[in-house]
């Protein structure tokens, strides 16, 4: 199979031609037709995240289709699935035990801790793989596996909010803007200055008012979700909100947050992150999306141009979602 391959974090992807991976215990063997490229794919490239496996082949949102199905895995072949960024856990921990196999100890993570969808098949393990709802083509139905679904559990931890504040209006907030529209939110969204094209995406996705995240929203916010991997952004929301008000940071890594003044955070406002994803947060938003419908707006690159796609995220110059057309 062709992949794409990171040797080294800092350096780019190579092309390699590698043998067909087989399916253990338990695991399956996915045809990968598209696989969404997401942020934390760059921090991982770019070394900012610890101890990938190496080399690696990244890449967690992955639709394809099953071809060949490992002992005891109960998909049928010929189904196609998606491959989300929780590739395992250990069922056992505290977490685990408790609804929070997000936080598991020894999760691991596709892309990071096992190969992933930058390539033409992949392995996962089959009690992580979701259905893909229908009315969804491969490429279009990739960024909803983390852009999506990790976006989703962001939204539900930023409470019953109405004035839904943004930050980095890319990949996730694309999507979510959509969701939080549907169940009757305003939704405000920062963009990078000067990002006429996300800040029309925005306005044309329900978004009453898009702007630079250095302004100040109209109106105080109830809640800011931050996706934008930039810790300055912090205080930026805290500053928008209202009292009582929650900011959540939604991405793995981000730049540290500068000291602020106490009374940004004083009269009950809230600052947390987010992490992973449980497989009911999967199903749950899974079943939503074609309700909604939420719809996503792509751009499209061939494997081959992995190392361009993130290029393009890293500068900021995508507008929606990068995904890489793997096959089909
Ligand atoms: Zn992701
Ligand atoms: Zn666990």
């Amino acid at each position: 199979m062709r992949a794409q391959v990171l040797h080294l974090p800092g350096e780019p992807l190579q092309e390699a031609s590698l043998p067909d991976p087989e399916p253990g215990p338990g695991q399956l063997r996915v045809r990968v037709e598209a696989c969404a490229v997401c942020r934390t794919d760059l921090h991982i490239v770019d070394g900012e995240l610890p101890d990938p496996k190496l080399p690696l082949v990244p890449g967690h949102q992955i639709v394809g289709v099953v071809d060949e199905v490992g002992e005891g895995a109960e998909v049928e072949p010929g189904s196609r699935v998606g491959v989300p960024w929780l590739g395992w856990t250990d069922g056992e921990c505290r977490f685990c035990q408790s609804g929070r196999e997000n936080l598991c100890d020894n999760a691991r993570f596709t892309g990071f801790h096992v190969d992933g969808g930058y390539a033409e098949a992949a392995i996962a393990d089959a009690r992580f793989c979701f259905p893909i709802p229908d009315g969804y083509t491969p490429v279009h139905a990739a960024p909803l596996l983390c852009a999506g679904l990790i976006g989703y559990r962001a939204l539900r931890l930023a409470g019953d909010a109405t004035r839904l504040g943004l930050y980095g209006f890319g990949s996730s907030a694309h999507l979510i803007a959509q969701v939080a529209r549907w169940q009757g939110r305003r939704v405000f969204a920062f963009t990078r200055e000067g990002d006429t094209e996300g800040q029309e995406l925005a306005r044309s996705l329900g978004a009453e008012w898009a702007g630079a995240s250095g302004e100040q929203p109209p109106e105080p916010l109830d809640a800011a979700i931050i996706f934008a991997p930039v810790g300055a952004l912090v205080p930026v929301a805290l500053r928008a909100l209202e009292k009582g008000g929650v900011v959540v940071c939604a991405g793995i890594h981000m730049t540290d947050i500068p000291t602020f003044p106490y009374e940004l955070l004083w009269e009950e406002r809230v600052l947390r992150s987010v992490a992973n994803l449980t497989r009911e947060d999967g199903k749950e938003f899974l079943e939503l999306a074609p309700q909604v419908p939420v719809e996503t707006h792509v751009e499209r690159f061939p494997l081959a141009e992995a190392n361009e796609a993130l290029l393009r995220l890293r500068a900021g110059k995508i507008t929606g979602s990068a995904v890489l057309e793997v096959a089909g």
